[in-house]
């Protein structure tokens, strides 16, 4: 079965490069550039993952957090923040967020911190 992954980002260029990269992996990748939107998607689509901008106008990386919580309080979660946003990611794994990249990240360890958190994922529903 392939991997649904929904990226979250305000900026076009980041979610055409996830896009590109993530495909080419045989993820199917959906996207968002609001967090309105996010949630909009992550009810109608499950995703298994979701990639997660922090600053974004309008419905910040945490406050949609909190609504995707609501709907779906079991996807993981990779959030990417911005240098030296701390307080952002430590509020963050206390709503359950266990992994983060710090922007501009290195595309090789987004690839692999996917396939860890889906993989944890997989074998946590097997036992
Ligand atoms: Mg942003």
């Amino acid at each position: 079965m392939t991997a649904k992954l929904l990226v979250v980002d305000d900026q076009m260029g980041v979610r055409r490069l996830l896009f590109e990269a993530f495909s080419e992996e045989g993820y199917e990748v959906e996207l968002a550039g609001s967090g309105r939107e996010a949630l909009d998607k992550v009810r109608m689509i499950l995703p298994d993952l979701i990639l997660m901008d922090m600053k974004m106008p309008g419905m910040n990386g945490l406050e949609t957090l909190h609504e995707i919580k609501k709907v779906n309080d079991s996807v993981p979660v990779i959030m990417m923040t911005a240098y030296g946003e701390l307080e952002i990611v430590a509020e963050a794994m206390k709503l359950g967020v266990k992994e983060y990249v710090t922007k501009p990240f290195d595309i090789n360890e987004l690839r692999g911190l996917v396939k860890k958190t889906l993989g944890q994922v997989r074998s946590r529903q097997v036992v």
